[in-house]
C-alpha cells in the first residue's frame, strides 16, 4: 500500500533552496535522512586549533614544549580518547570493600578507559613535568597540557593534580621527598594496589576535610599519637576524600603539638594494608569518573611532613599547586564548551543561513571567546609566577595573589559560559552525548574544592592584609597596560582608590572581580588582538555588555574575535 503524509512546517535541506516548505506530500515509504546535523568533533588537534595557547606557550617561556603539545592535542582529539572520556564517565568507579573470603581490601575498581586517560596523562609528564625537566617553564607547558587533557576527560585529572601539586609540600620533610618523589615523578602509570615500594609508579591524593568542617581545617578532630619509632598512629575520618586508589595521601591530624600534616601511605612499610578503611563513595553530581570517598583511619600509619602544630602551614603549598590546577580545569571546560559552540554554529542551519552567520549568535559566540581567552591568558601567566617564583620575589608574591584571585573570578565564570555554549546546540546541547551535559556537570565544581568562593575572597583580603608586596605585584602587573585604553585606565584608577588593607568581608567579592577582570584586561590588552581587548574592555570593564552572553556592542569586531578563537 502506497503511505501519503502530509509534513507541517518541514524545513527544507537543499542547501542552496532552502526555503520552508509548509506542506510535503510524501507518496514513498519514509527513510532515516540525516539532514542538516553538525559532524560529530573529533580527529581534531586540541592544542594546534587553539591560537591563545600557543601564542601563550611561547610568550610565557615555554616553547620548548611545542612537539610535545602538538602531540598531546593530537592524541586527546583522537575518536578513540574521546570515547575513552565517554566510557570513564559512564562506568563510573566501583568500591570493593571486602574480597569474597571476607577480608577487608578497601580498592576500588575502574572502566580500562579511565586507565586509559590515565595512562595519557602520566606518561606525558602531565603530574611530573615542572619537577623534571631542567628547562624554565615546566609549570607552563604543563599547564598547556592540563588544558588539554581535561578538555577530554576531567575526572582524572584530580589524582594527577594532587600527585603534582603534593611536591613541595613533601619537600619540607627531605628524607619522605627522597623516598617519594622518584615514585611520583615517573612516567609509568601503574595502577595496581601494591605497596608503592613494589611499583613502578605511585599517585599521591590529599584528605584534610571532615564531616564538621571543610574550609575550616582546624577543626579537624583526626588524632595523631606517637607509635614510639618515630612515626605515628592515625585515628579518625575524613568527609571528602577522592581518589582513594592513590598510594599514599597528605593528611591533617591533630597530634600533642597542635594540627600537623602527615604522610599517609595504603600500606605500611612491612607490607600490609594500612588501617585506612574506604567506607563509601560519593554520589556525586559531576566529576562521575573519579572516586571521591569517605574514609576512616584505625590506627593507621603515618610519617609526620614539617613540623608538629605547621599543619596548614605545610599542606598550604600543595594547596597552592592545587588551586591553580582549578583555575586550569575551569578554564579547559570554558576552552571545551566553546569549541563545541562554534563547531555546531558552523555547521547548523537556520532560518536559511548558517547560524554561525547569525547576527546574534555571532554576538554570543564572540562574548563566549573572549571570556575563554582571558581564562586561558590569565592562567598561563599564573603557570610562569609559579615557574619564577622560586627565584624572583616579585612573581612569588604575584602567585600568591593572583592564584587567590583567578581561582575565584575564572571558576565563578565557568558555570555561566558552558552553560551558555551547552544553549548553542539547542536541544542537542541537552543531550549526554553532545558532551555538554558532562561539561555543565563539572563547571561548579573548580569553585568548590580547594577553597570555596568566599573562603578564597577571605584569603585575598588575609593577603592584603599580611603580604602587601603580593598585592603590589599583581597592581605593577595590570599597571603594564597602562595608557593602552581610556576606558582600562579608569577602571584601574578606580580599582587602586578601593583596593586596601582596611577592605571589609563584605567587599572582598567585589574587590576579587574587580582585580580578576582588572588582570585579565591587562594581559588581553598587552597580548591579543586589538578586537579582542576592545570588546573585553568595552563589555567587561565599561558596562557597555549585558549581564548574559551575547551583549557585546555595534561596535565590536565579531569576526575578527571568532576567526581567532577556533
Ligand atoms: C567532588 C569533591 C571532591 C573533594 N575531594 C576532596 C579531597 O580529596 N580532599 C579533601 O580534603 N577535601 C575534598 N573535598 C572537600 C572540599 O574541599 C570541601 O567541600 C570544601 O573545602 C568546602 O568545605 P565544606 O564542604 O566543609 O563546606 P563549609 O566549610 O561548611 O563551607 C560551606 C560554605 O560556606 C562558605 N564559608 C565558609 N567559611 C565562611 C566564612 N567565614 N564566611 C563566609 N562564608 C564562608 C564556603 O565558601 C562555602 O560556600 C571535595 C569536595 C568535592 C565536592
Amino acid at each position: 500500500m502506497e503511505l501519503s503524509i502530509r509534513i507541517g512546517g518541514l524545513i527544507e535541506s537543499d542547501p542552496e533552496a532552502c526555503a520552508v516548505k509548509t506542506h510535503l506530500e510524501v507518496r514513498t515509504p519514509v527513510t532515516h535522512e540525516v539532514l542538516n546535523q553538525a559532524p560529530p568533533l573529533a580527529e581534531y588537534n586540541l592544542f594546534s586549533t587553539d591560537r591563545v595557547l600557543s601564542e601563550a606557550l611561547d610568550r610565557e617561556g615555554a616553547g620548548w614544549a611545542r612537539p610535545r603539545l602538538e602531540e598531546f592535542g593530537r592524541l586527546t582529539g583522537t575518536e578513540e580518547a574521546i570515547r575513552w572520556g565517554f566510557q570513564a564517565n559512564e562506568n563510573t568507579p566501583v568500591l570493593y570493600t571486602h574480597d569474597r573470603f571476607g577480608h577487608r581490601i578497601d580498592e576500588v575498581e575502574f572502566h580500562p578507559a579511565w586507565h586509559q586517560v590515565m595512562r595519557l596523562a602520566i606518561e606525558h609528564g602531565l603530574a611530573s613535568l615542572p619537577w623534571t625537566e631542567s628547562k624554565p617553564g615546566g609549570h607552563v607547558a604543563r599547564a598547556a597540557l592540563m588544558l588539554l587533557a581535561s578538555q577530554n576527560e576531567a575526572g582524572h585529572t584530580c589524582p594527577v593534580s594532587m600527585t603534582y601539586a603534593v611536591v613541595p609540600a613533601l619537600r619540607k620533610q627531605p628524607d619522605l621527598a627522597r623516598e617519594w618523589e622518584p615514585r611520583l615523578h615517573s612516567s609509568h602509570y601503574d595502577p595496581r594496589a601494591r605497596p608503592a615500594s613494589e611499583k613502578s609508579g605511585a599517585l599521591m591524593g590529599m584528605a584534610m576535610t571532615e564531616k564538621q568542617g571543610g574550609s575550616d581545617v582546624r577543626a579537624n578532630t583526626t588524632l595523631a599519637e606517637s607509635d614510639g619509632a618515630g612515626a605515628y598512629l592515625i585515628t579518625g575520618h575524613k568527609w571528602f576524600c577522592s581518589a582513594p586508589m592513590c598510594d599514599a595521601f597528605l593528611v591533617l591530624a591533630q597530634a600533642l603539638g597542635g594540627l600537623t600534616c602527615f604522610l599517609l601511605p595504603r600500606w605500611t612499610p612491612d607490607g600490609e594494608r594500612n588501617g585506612f578503611h574506604i567506607q563509601r563513595l560519593k554520589s556525586k553530581l559531576g566529576n562521575r569518573s573519579n572516586a571521591s570517598s569517605e574514609v576512616e583511619f584505625q590506627q593507621a600509619w603515618a610519617r609526620r611532613v614539617g613540623d608538629e602544630g605547621r599543619g596548614v602551614a605545610t599542606i598550604i603549598d600543595m594547596v597552592q599547586h592545587t588551586r591553580l590546577d582549578c583555575v586550569i580545569g575551569s578554564a579547559s571546560l570554558m576552552r571545551q564548551a566553546l569549541v563545541q559552540a562554534i563547531h555546531h554554529a558552523r555547521h547548523r542551519r537556520v532560518f536559511g543561513r548558517m547560524l554561525a552567520d547569525q547576527p546574534l549568535m555571532q554576538n554570543v559566540l564572540a562574548d563566549l571567546a573572549l571570556e575563554s581567552e582571558a581564562a586561558t591568558a590569565l592562567m598561563m601567566r599564573l603557570a610562569r609566577a609559579f615557574d619564577a617564583r622560586e627565584t624572583d620575589a616579585s612573581e612569588r608574591g604575584f602567585a600568591r595573589l593572583a592564584t587567590a584571585i583567578a581561582k575565584y573570578w575564572v571558576s565563578k565564570r565557568c558555570p555561566a559560559q558552558v552553560n551558555e555554549a551547552l544553549e548553542c546546540l539547542g536541544g542537542n546541547g541537552f543531550v549526554e552525548e553532545s558532551i555538554l551535559p558532562r561539561l555543565y556537570r563539572e563547571a561548579p565544581l573548580n569553585s568548590i574544592w580547594e577553597g570555596s568562593g568566599n573562603v578564597i575572597c577571605l584569603d585575598i583580603l588575609r593577603a592584603f592584609n599580611k603580604e602587601p608586596e603580593a598585592l603590589q605585584s599583581v597592581l605593577r602587573e595590570i599597571r603594564l597596560a597602562r595608557g593602552s585604553d581610556r576606558r582600562f585606565d579608569e577602571f584601574l584608577t578606580g580599582l587602586e582608590q578601593d583596593v586596601s588593607a582596611s577592605a571589609t568581608e563584605l567587599e572582598a567579592r567585589r574587590l576579587a572581580e574587580r582585580m580578576a577582570l582588572a588582570l585579565e584586561a591587562s594581559l588581553l590588552i598587552r597580548h591579543s588582538i586589538p578586537e579582542v581587548a576592545d570588546a573585553f574592555c568595552a563589555s567587561r570593564l565599561a558596562n557597555e555588555g549585558g549581564r548574559a552572553f551575547g551583549t557585546l556592542p555595534h561596535s565590536t569586531n565579531f569576526a575578527a574575535i571568532l576567526n581567532r578563537a577556533f
